[in-house]
């Protein structure tokens, strides 16, 4: 045990000791979480630019805690990510998001879902199976669902991730490439992948009216995407202003602040109700 190192290596067992057990209660917290239904389904409406029509939502994940109140996913998805929690975390969200396409089916609302992807889901190999179940029971077809993946999560294991990423797609699926330009991605992979959508980082769009950087890189984004034959899509949208501006430059669909922050999944058919753009 610890206390049977040296003096030195007493603090830094002990200190590990303390962070390994918070890890052990977190990741059974999480595990409660599930059965306990703290986890809300939260979605942020997308937005085609031209029309200012909702045709979409993407699911983003609160964990509504007891005691700390809603918990961002900033502070449980990577840990999640390590853990391998985010598979059981993902399959909630998947089957969530069915239940809400459903609902929103049932109305005449075909909005496609997106749903975040992590490294972990594209290494399981039963992800495509998973799929094909949720779809089948929520009597839904492929198109209500395009998933999201990070640059980054891809170039992690690159070979497995476009095994994966193909079966999906082969599926019917739409496969969207999150958070692009801030990986260290080759456009290579661009290529190879069987992607239908480009999503632009909100770290280029939040303020690209006053900055020339920015906007040239989101310039240059749009026009590969077109390129390449993939619908383009810009996040962070804060301003009337960076619409336009995006709209000027031929941006297919956008989401942000300006049109709607993330709202709870179940008052989605009422802000389509009220949304005017
Ligand atoms: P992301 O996938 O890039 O999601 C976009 C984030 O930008 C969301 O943060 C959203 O609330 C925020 N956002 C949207 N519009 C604006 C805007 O106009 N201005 C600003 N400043 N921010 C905006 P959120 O919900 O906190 O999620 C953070 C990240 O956590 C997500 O980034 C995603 O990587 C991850 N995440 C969320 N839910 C899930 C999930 O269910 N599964 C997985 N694997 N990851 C998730
Ligand atoms: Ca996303
Ligand atoms: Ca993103
Ligand atoms: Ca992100």
């Amino acid at each position: 045990t610890a206390k049977q190192r040296s003096a030195g290596a007493v603090v830094y067992h002990a200190a590990f000791d303390k962070a390994s057990e918070q890890s052990l209660s977190l990741l059974t917290e999480l595990r409660n979480a599930v059965e306990r239904n703290e986890f809300r389904l939260f979605v942020q409406p997308k937005i085609m630019l031209g029309t200012g029509k909702a045709v979409g939502a993407e699911a983003l994940v609160r964990w509504a805690h007891p005691e700390r109140g809603n918990v961002f996913p900033d502070q449980f998805i990577p840990f999640a990510e390590q853990t391998g929690f985010i598979r059981v975390l993902t399959r909630w969200v998947m089957e969530q998001s069915a239940i809400l396409a459903h609902e929103l089916a049932a109305r005449g609302l075909n909005l496609k879902i997106s749903v975040n992807l992590s490294t972990r889901d594209l290494m399981d190999q039963d992800l495509p199976v998973k799929f094909a179940d949720i779809l089948a029971r929520h009597q839904l077809g492929p198109s209500a669902f395009c998933l999201e993946i990070t640059e980054s999560a891809i170039m992690d294991d690159p070979v497995r991730a476009q095994q994966t990423l193909e079966r999906l797609h082969e599926m019917g699926l739409d496969l969207s490439i999150d958070d692009f330009g801030t990986g260290y991605s080759s456009l290579a992979y661009l290529k190879r992948l069987p992607v239908n959508e480009l999503k632009i980082d909100k770290s280029f769009v939040l303020n690209m009216e006053n900055d020339i950087g920015d906007t040239k890189i989101v310039r240059s984004t749009i026009d590969l995407g077109h390129n390449m034959g993939l619908r383009v899509v810009a996040e962070g949208i804060e301003s009337e202003a960076v619409w336009r501006l995006l709209m000027r430059m031929g941006c297919d669909q956008g989401q942000g602040y300006f049109m709607s922050r993330p709202i709870p999944a179940d008052q989605l058919a009422a802000w389509l109700e009220n949304w005017r753009p």
